[in-house]
């Protein structure tokens, strides 16, 4: 009681002061004149703004001389803290100042009186908080209200009690703290006149602190309305309220981390017992003074499609200065796209671009639904159910599963502690055995089509360098790898079907929960699962991290995650060499792939990157049927990249490896073979059939010796004693070194390696695979052994699977990191590969 009625005494006392405050005619750093000084009071515009303004030093508190603001000219130049800087109009227009009479500067010290008045009322300024509460109807916004001011306000369980906005101001540790009880909303946009209120106080008095009060016994409604706070990008404190009947339910929620995810402090409240409240605005007093570490800005997650559009609308949009600063131009895009009406006629008046903004948001808005087969707004806000369902999958368990709708149902199975990762297995082990088996019968198809225009090459061009080259290089080179387009096709069929459906996001969880136990930032993961695709866009994908350091050791780590251009590596060898369980090996080999980047990653985390790692929300999309359409388009893309691929890198790589593996023709031994071969011409003794079948096999080890001789042949056998030790022979020597321009010519040089001259095609193996198990060593300790066991072939390709990655992702890497960190990764993936390789190989042998 005494409480309250002191409190009602003080408000009067306070009132009046922040009435006279009022009566100081509000002005921004815009309209001080030339040669004047004045002191920063506030910084109003959204959190993004604010950041870059206080990072130029424009802090609360602090003196700005006026050097020139010449009328119409942009930008106005300022001295502050000693240094010049200059701020554009629209920038000032956002920095509320009160001018110093009598105030000059000259150099680096401020000279002159400020008077009482003025003293106190940049006091007052600096120490009064605008807070403005935001919550659902019924959430306990009154009731804290009430507690915070001592006021008593009218509270009531049901809707639309608190119809316009009360205000009620008291001290708190030498604060004055202004807070304003807006009318209940489960959202921020246009339908009702509640949300349009309420918007345009948080727009237009731009509160200091937006209080969020959330019913913590509905966590996904009332967390709604936070991603659209966190969207505007507000400081914002949340009050847990309701955590009474939180804690009679059986149902835990680990609001630490669930804040932490959201970069927003919150603090546990029972409104109307008046527990928590201190807590709450002891934390709005620290976010006000940017307390360090209690807030992030994150950003909610739309999935790829979503983030390409606003990205794209950002662009046009962020041409209006003026306008950005007062609103995050990523909120502009997502009001844009969700077509919203009242943004688009604010934009319409304040842009001067309007009908490109229009025309970019319009067809990006037919991009996204023709994706999703709903209107924009849907879509939208299915994405933020999505970024809560993750959020609080992480922290909220809940014991009454009654109400639980199907997703979450179906979301309980897949990413379940003991079923999740079997089912992802199992999945994945189907989408490889497939690739396998469906993938065999249009390779077939594409490998004789091959065939039959080696041999048309061979007949019609006539004998010599230029057939050699066709023949030899350019089909067999390219020929080799298209033939695995069918593969790539179905492998990617799956993905796509995974990333449409939602199962993808689901897959990502379970992964990220493990993730997080073993120490790696969990949204690594989504540049690691793009990986699995190429590693050029992963790399790229990385730029999502905030961190610098967990950058880089995701990029270090993205190699490992075996891309699609070594498919057709492990295609080959698996079917050459392996019978059986070819889907097994194929998914032992991406999840070797897996292991190691684990293993790195705890290695590096815990030598050269020491440091915890940040928590972030986990999104969990709806579920949705895969269309044909989307499916079609993602493989249509991919074949196309493919295609691209052949005509250009492998095009080129084969042109090379056969030139260099043509020259130099002759050397002493193929002139010996040549004598043997004409010496067999002659030969009266052999019958005709011998005669053909000798000339074959010396042909085949002229050719054998020629290629050894050659140029290409020289520089594999230079690095061969470095992989000898693996298994390896020189030529896999030399597809490793070739692999470096693009994974895919590890095959295509294998086709121009291992000739396919002695071996007599029958119908159900390829050549090259005849070719592959037939090769053997013609000289050496190993003479007459075959190059190629299942156990060499595993060890090269573990080999392939983990060595230094391919030109084009070194250079991304260069570009995302340093030169230093590129470097870096080719050489010690490299000796990962061989100390791995090496294992296998050696312990191999000896079982
Ligand atoms: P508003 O609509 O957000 O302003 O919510 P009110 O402050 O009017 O409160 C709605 C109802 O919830 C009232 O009946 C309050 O007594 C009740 N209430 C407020 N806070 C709490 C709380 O922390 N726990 C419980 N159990 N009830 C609360
Ligand atoms: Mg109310």
């Amino acid at each position: 009681m005494i409480k309250h009625f002191s409190a009602i005494s003080t408000f009067a006392i306070l009132k009046k002061r922040l009435k006279k405050m009022d009566d100081v005619q509000k002005i921004t750093l815009n309209d001080v004149p030339s040669g004047k000084t004045c002191v920063i009071v506030k910084v109003n515009g959204h959190g993004g703004f604010r950041h870059r303004i206080l990072e130029m030093g424009f802090v609360k508190g602090e003196h700005i001389h006026v050097i020139k603001n010449a009328p119409l000219r942009d930008p106005v130049e300022y001295k502050i803290l000693g240094s010049h800087i200059s701020l554009r109009r629209s920038e000032a227009k956002q920095i509320e100042v009160i001018e110093l009479a009598d105030y000059a500067s000259d150099n680096d010290n401020f000279h002159g009186t400020i008077n009482e008045e003025t003293q106190e009322i940049i006091h007052e300024r600096l120490k009064t908080i605008n807070v403005a509460l935001v919550g659902n109807p019924n959430c306990g916004k009154t009731s804290f209200f009430n507690y915070a001011t001592g006021l008593r306000e009218k509270v009531g369980n049901y809707a639309g009690v608190t119809v316009g906005a009360k205000t009620g101001i008291f001290e708190r540790n030498g604060y004055t703290i202004n807070i304003v009880d807006l009318p209940g909303t489960y959202s921020i946009t246009e339908y009702s006149p509640e949300e349009l209120y309420v918007r345009k106080h948080l727009v237009e008095d731009a509160p200091d602190i937006v209080l969020n009060v959330i019913d913590a016994s509905n966590l996904e409604r009332n967390l709604f309305l936070t991603t659209q706070l966190i969207d505007m990008n507000f400081r914002i404190v949340v009050s847990l309220n309701m955590f009474d009947e939180l804690e009679k339910s059986c149902d835990r929620l680990n609001w630490k981390y669930l804040g932490q995810m959201l970069g927003i402090p919150f603090v546990p409240t029972t409104a109307y017992k008046g527990i928590g409240i201190d807590q709450v605005l002891d934390t709005i007093i620290d976010v006000y003074e940017e307390k360090k570490g209690l807030t992030k800005h994150i950003h909610i997650n739309y999935g790829n499609t979503i983030e390409e559009s606003i990205t794209k609308i950002k662009q046009v949009v962020s041409v209006n200065q003026s306008i950005i600063d007062t609103y995050a131009s990523r909120y502009l895009a997502i009001k844009l796209i969700e077509n919203e009406k009242t943004t688009i006629q604010l934009l319409q008046k304040e842009t001067v671009n309007f009908t490109e903004i229009e025309q970019v948001a319009e067809k990006q808005r037919k991009i996204i639904t023709d994706e999703y087969h709903e209107d924009t707004e849907t879509v939208i806000t299915n994405a933020k159910y999505g970024f809560i369902r993750g959020a609080l999958k992480e922290t909220y368990v809940r014991t009454n599963t009654k109400f639980e709708d199907k997703a979450t149902k179906i979301d309980n199975l897949l990413t379940n502690k003991w079923l999740g990762f079997p089912i992802l297995l199992l999945f994945l082990w189907v989408m490889f055995q497939t690739t396998f088996t469906l993938g065999a019968y249009p390779q077939e198809w594409i490998e004789m089509g091959v065939d039959f225009l080696c041999r048309q090459v061979a007949l019609y061009l006539p004998e010599g360098i230029f057939n050699d080259f066709m023949a030899n290089g350019i089909i067999a080179g390219v020929g080799g790898v298209i033939v695995f387009l069918p593969n790539i096709l179905i492998l990617f069929f799956f993905i796509s079907l995974m990333e449409d459906t939602g199962y993808m996001a689901r897959a990502t969880f379970i992964l990220d929960k493990m993730m997080h136990k073993i120490g790696l930032h969990g949204r690594s993961f989504i540049p690691l699962l793009t990986g699995f695709g190429c590693s050029v866009p992963a790399i790229m994908a990385t730029r999502t991290l905030e961190n610098k350091k967990d950058r880089i050791l995701t990029m270090l780590i993205i190699p490992f995650m075996s891309c699609s251009a070594k498919l057709p590596v492990y295609l080959l060898l698996v079917s050459a060499f392996f019978d059986q369980y070819q889907g097994l090996i194929l998914l032992s080999i991406y999840l070797s792939g897996i292991i190691v980047g684990i293993l790195v990653a705890l290695l590096l985390k815990n030598t050269v990157f020491k440091k915890e790692s940040e928590q972030f929300v986990m999104e969990l999309p709806p579920y949705r049927k895969a269309t044909l359409r989307n499916t079609g388009i993602h493989m249509w893309i991919k074949s196309a990249e493919y295609l691209k691929k052949m005509g250009t890198v492998i095009l080129a790589a084969s042109a090379i490896i056969w030139a260099l593996s043509y020259f130099p023709q002759h050397n002493v031994k193929t002139h010996e073979y040549d004598h043997l071969i004409s010496q067999c011409r002659e030969n009266q003794l052999l019958s005709e059939n011998q005669k053909t079948d000798s000339i074959v096999s010396l042909n085949y080890l002229k050719h054998s010796v020629q290629q050894e001789n050659s140029y290409i042949g020289q520089l594999g056998k230079l690095i061969e004693p470095i992989l000898r030790p693996l298994g390896f022979d020189w030529k896999m020597s030399v597809c490793i070194l070739t692999g470096f321009a693009a994974k895919e010519t590890v095959v295509s040089s294998m086709s121009i390696l291992y000739h396919p001259n002695n071996v007599t095609v029958d119908d159900e193996d390829s050549r090259l695979i005849q070719a592959l198990r037939t090769e053997k060593y013609l000289s050496g300790k190993r003479v007459g052994e075959p190059v190629f066991t299942p156990l060499v072939a595993y060890a090269f390709l573990i080999f392939i699977l983990l060595y230094c990655p391919c030109v084009a992702t070194v250079i991304a890497c260069r570009k995302e990191s340093s030169r230093k960190w590129s470097t870096f990764l080719i050489v010690y993936t490299t000796i990962v590969a061989w100390i791995v390789a090496f294992g296998i190989y050696q312990i191999g042998k000896l079982l």
